[in-house]
């Protein structure tokens, strides 16, 4: 995932510091001396970084930081504050047409994931925003886009409008909009073409559909993995196409999150999407604050909670949570759970933007390993109705029946159980509002 090691050296900075009680200025100092550092690590733009930690270091100076009984947590917060903005403030959402077809025209260069995102993000905004929209094969000099788009489309059951290889790009834009017009679509997507590198035919080519379609949004596709090339290639795009927004992709690559925090000061522009992986549904709104959350490694519950509302069941949603509180979670809960989990993502993933969770130690080493998820599976699926149902009434008997019938061991459901019923107590404590040692974990 992007951002680890700026978010391993950020908190490191700020774990130094938290542990003393009152700070000096030679403490700031040092500890903007890291943060700089991380920042370049992680390949922001040398200026960026200079204004940045200038910024930090002007606001922790001139408040009470000094002072204060936790200076590393108002550091943090400037900090914070600061990456936020340094990564445009606000979350941006599309600009829809305010009547008729909204024409969004991609661009980008060849492998940025262009292609990818067109479908992704039609395919996001039929679900959030209930809009009816058309897919535009727009590139015709690589011939295998068409295609890919076709299958993009097939996959999510969306419209391309395609008139092959042979015709001008200009003109198909024309006709597409002329299309979705005449048959109801009320966003239109065009991909267009890429180059390895910037060009004149391609920017004048990009700068022609521009202005015989008019688009309320050029998008720029850029690749995470690219560093603050990223955000050199969007400054070019920018300078010649005037983008309203940007697409970052990719971030699920193990880039170091350089181009998140470059592209805005250095276009003017907002990152609006991010591409999370290779799959159709990957792909996320883009918040600056959770982002930097993320980052500080404070963890990103809103884009939890709002991926487990796209999955979980609001009712059955509470039924658990009263479960929790009352301590009368059992095993037809937990696998429940388990089945929900495993469409939310990878575990480690969900786990990191669990606030506090990422700095308890180890998580990188945790493995969680899917036959151990299944040999879970197996003992529960093994227990009697009346077993699930109550946890704590499971004589030694029944747990060996039960190691039996799912071909495991004595140990293996004693341990399951054990770590079942701490599990169980710790989240009705948790739910009790007693965070206990989570809450102090942040600094404290
Ligand atoms: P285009 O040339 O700009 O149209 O790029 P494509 O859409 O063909 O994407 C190039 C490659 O990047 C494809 O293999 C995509 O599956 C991949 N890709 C696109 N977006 C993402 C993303 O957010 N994460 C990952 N891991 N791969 C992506």
């Amino acid at each position: 995932m992007a951002f680890e090691s700026l978010s391993d050296r950020l908190q490191g900075a700020v774990e130094k510091m938290g542990k003393k009680g009152k700070i000096q200025e030679a403490d700031l100092k040092e500890m903007m001396r890291e943060v700089r550092l991380a920042l370049l690590e992680a390949d922001v733009n040398f200026k960026v970084v200079k204004d940045f930690v200038k910024r930090v270091n002007e606001r922790a100076l001139n408040s009470e930081v000094l002072q204060s009984l936790s200076p590393a947590q108002q550091v943090v917060k400037i900090v914070n504050d600061e990456l936020t903005d340094l990564m445009g403030g606000e979350q941006v959402g599309l600009n829809y047409a305010d009547n008729g077809v909204t024409v969004i025209m991609m661009a980008g260069l060849q492998g940025a994931g262009k292609t990818t995102t067109v479908g992704k993000l039609a395919n996001l905004i039929r679900e959030q925003d209930k809009r009816k929209p058309l897919l535009v094969a727009g590139d015709v000099y690589r011939p295998a886009a068409i295609n890919q788009l076709q299958t993009i489309g097939q996959q999510l059951d969306l419209p391309v409008f395609s008139l092959g290889t042979d015709a001008n790009p200009v003109e198909i834009a024309k006709q597409a909009v002329a299309k979705a017009e005449a048959e109801g679509y009320d966003t239109v997507f065009i991909d267009t073409a890429g180059r390895l590198q910037i060009d004149e035919a391609l920017m004048t080519e990009l700068k022609n559909i521009k202005q015989t379609v008019n688009p309320d949004e050029i998008l720029l596709t850029v690749d995470a993995m690219s560093g603050q090339e990223a955000a050199n290639v969007a400054k070019t795009f920018n300078e010649d196409l005037d983008i309203t927004g940007v697409v970052l992709t990719k971030i699920d690559g193990d880039s170091r999150g350089g181009a998140a925090l470059s592209i805005v000061s250095v276009t003017g522009q907002p990152i609006k999407f991010t591409g999370t992986g290779e799959k159709l549904s990957e792909i996320e709104k883009f918040y600056p604050d959770r982002m930097a959350n993320r980052i500080l490694g404070m963890g990103d519950m809103m884009t939890l909670i709002e991926k487990a509302q796209a999955e979980f069941d609001e009712q059955e949603a509470e039924r658990m949570a009263e479960k929790m509180k009352a301590n009368t979670f059992d095993f037809n809960d937990f696998l429940k759970q388990m089945d929900q989990m495993n469409k939310l993502g990878p575990l480690e993933d969900i786990m990191k933007m669990i606030p506090g969770l990422n700095k308890l130690g180890g998580l990188d080493q945790l493995n969680i390993d899917p036959k151990e998820m299944a040999r879970t599976k197996a003992i529960i699926l093994s227990m009697t109705p009346y077993e699930r149902e109550n946890p704590d009434d499971i004589s030694q008997s029944r747990r060996r029946r039960i190691a039996k019938g799912s071909a495991t061991d004595l140990t293996m459901v004693n341990r399951l159980i054990k770590q079942f019923k701490q599990t169980r107590d710790m989240m009705s404590s948790m739910t009790n509002g007693n965070f206990g040692q989570l809450q102090n974990i942040f600094g404290g």
